[in-house]
């Protein structure tokens, strides 16, 4: 019987996903399919509970939903019971089980262009699913300073807030505070740090904020390092200004594989091929313009 995996979110035009995952899925010979679930918020809970059925291995879960998901599940992994947001289902013989593997994706490719969180001074530019999995992360990490800005504010109070608790918790020290969504404290905060994560979907193509940036090349400096998570176009306008003012570049292309990665060994419990996936993405990115 074929078995199925599916990507649940909106919008989906801009995902390579289901390339590198059904590349993946065939390179191990596996009957399995990968299918896109482009669904408004209304579906949401019929679609998830669809998802403990015999044919289903569980799902990927993107933009908007990754926060909505949570009490959806049967059960949550402890990484994403932390960070409050799951990418990656599993379908465990009928009860659906949370897992979150962005912030690990996040952490490889960090870690792959050498760059050590610990005692560092970070920016994070939203305080959606994504930011979450950033943002718990970097605190995990040992960054000093964590600051999170977002344009709905009080979602930015929300996240620093679980952050601070968790902080004190576990006798982590960073110090985590909310920044408002404007310019000159953008600015600000830009020039104190050392990383800039930009969590938001500004740039991502085939959205109304398709070639908008966060950030202007005034407020970037090269020494900085701009960490952008959206992939598709692999050069969003936020790299592009960067790039002009000299700092130093992370795509999402490279998050996206390690995610993706993981997400595949927890449903299939094989080893992903990770060359074939980002071949399978890179290939995907460009017939699709990015
Ligand atoms: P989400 O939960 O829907 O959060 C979206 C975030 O973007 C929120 O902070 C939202 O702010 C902000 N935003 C949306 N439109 C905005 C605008 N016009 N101006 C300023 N801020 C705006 O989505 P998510 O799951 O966190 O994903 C966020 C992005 O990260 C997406 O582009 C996604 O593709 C990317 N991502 C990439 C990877 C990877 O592997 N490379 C992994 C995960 C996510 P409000 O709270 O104000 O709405």
């Amino acid at each position: 019987m074929t078995k199925f995996i599916y990507l649940i979110g909106c919008p989906l035009k801009h995902s390579v996903s289901p390339e590198l995952q059904q590349a993946a899925l065939d390179y191990w010979g596996l009957d399995i399919r990968y299918e896109l679930r482009e669904i408004e918020e209304q579906l949401l809970f019929s679609v998830v509970k669809d998802l403990r059925g015999p044919q289903s291995l569980g799902a990927n879960v993107t933009v908007p939903y990754k926060e909505k998901v949570v009490p959806l599940m049967d059960r949550l992994d402890d990484l994403a019971r932390v960070i409050g947001a799951v990418n990656t289902i599993v379908n465990e013989g009928g009860a659906l089980v949370g897992y979150n593997t962005d912030a690990d994706g996040f952490l490889a490719t960090l870690h792959g262009v050498g760059f050590e969180p610990r005692s560092r001074v970070v920016l994070v530019l939203g305080a959606g699913g994504a930011a979450r999995a950033v943002s718990f992360a970097l605190v995990r990490q040992g960054v000093s300073v964590l600051m999170v800005a977002n344009r709905t504010k009080v979602r930015a109070e929300r996240l620093v807030g679980d952050l601070v608790r968790y902080v004190r918790e576990t006798g982590l020290v960073a110090q985590v505070v909310a920044l408002p969504w404007e310019g000159s404290w953008l600015e600000g905060a830009v020039r104190r740090c050392q990383l800039v994560v930009n969590c938001t979907t500004l740039g991502m193509r085939h959205t109304p904020d398709e070639g908008k940036s966060p950030l202007t090349e005034e407020m970037l400096c090269d020494d900085v390092l701009i960490y952008d998570l959206v992939y598709n176009p692999r050069e969003t306008p936020l790299l592009k200004v960067a790039r002009r003012a000299g700092a130093r570049t992370i795509d999402g292309l490279s998050m996206l594989v390690y995610q993706g990665a993981a997400a595949f060994r927890l449903w299939t419990g094989k080893e992903p091929p990770i060359q074939v996936m980002f071949q399978a993405a890179q290939r995907a990115l460009a017939e699709k313009g990015g």
